[in-house]
């Protein structure tokens, strides 16, 4: 996502407005959080005579799965962007400044750090959520189940423990 900078290139408090989306691809990011594409994106770049000020609005929306129940959640989020970029001419320029190139800065690499930041690492459908009963997988939101006052099994604890674990023990089969 390119905004031309060409018309407040020299003229220090100039601003000029954009609008416009980017595709950001969150595979490899390893989370269970998927983007709908494109991501929005809008706001203005102010020429501070240092260089170029970015103050925008994305937004985002994204699906993923409840934390305790595993059930579709959708959200959405707006996230405020302020992003100084540097003039390439800068010659104290930070090296870990976005720069201007020519008469183009290109929002995508800052839209998308500030995208990956904030997704939700872990979600849950509501906050009451109560989840999957650990015997027989019934989704207690939905109806409960008559598990609880059963005699417990040594192995259903085991079961219960992996599926807290976050990740882990997901080989498909239950340990003898
Ligand atoms: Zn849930
Ligand atoms: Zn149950």
């Amino acid at each position: 996502m390119k905004v031309d900078i060409s018309s407040i290139r020299e003229i220090r408090g100039g601003s000029i407005s954009f609008e416009g989306s980017i595709e950001i691809d969150t595979f490899g990011l390893e989370l269970d959080v998927e983007l709908n594409q494109p991501v929005a994106a809008k706001g203005s770049v102010t020429n501070t005579g240092d260089g170029f000020l970015v103050q925008g609005q994305v937004d985002y929306s994204y699906q993923t799965h409840c934390d305790r129940c595993l059930e579709q959640v959708l959200g959405s989020t707006k996230i405020e962007v302020t992003e100084q970029f540097a003039s390439y001419t800068a010659i104290e320029a930070d090296e870990s400044a976005y720069l201007v190139q020519g008469d183009i800065i290109d929002l995508s690499d800052c839209v998308r750090e500030q995208v990956f930041l904030s997704l939700p690492m872990k979600i849950t459908c509501k906050t009451d959520c109560r989840g999957l009963c650990p015997q027989c997988g019934q989704n207690l939101n939905d109806q409960g189940c008559h598990c609880h006052n059963e005699s417990f099994n040594p192995q259903f604890l085991k079961l219960k423990s992996l599926l807290n674990q976050e990740g882990g023990g997901s080989d498909g089969k239950p340990n003898k």
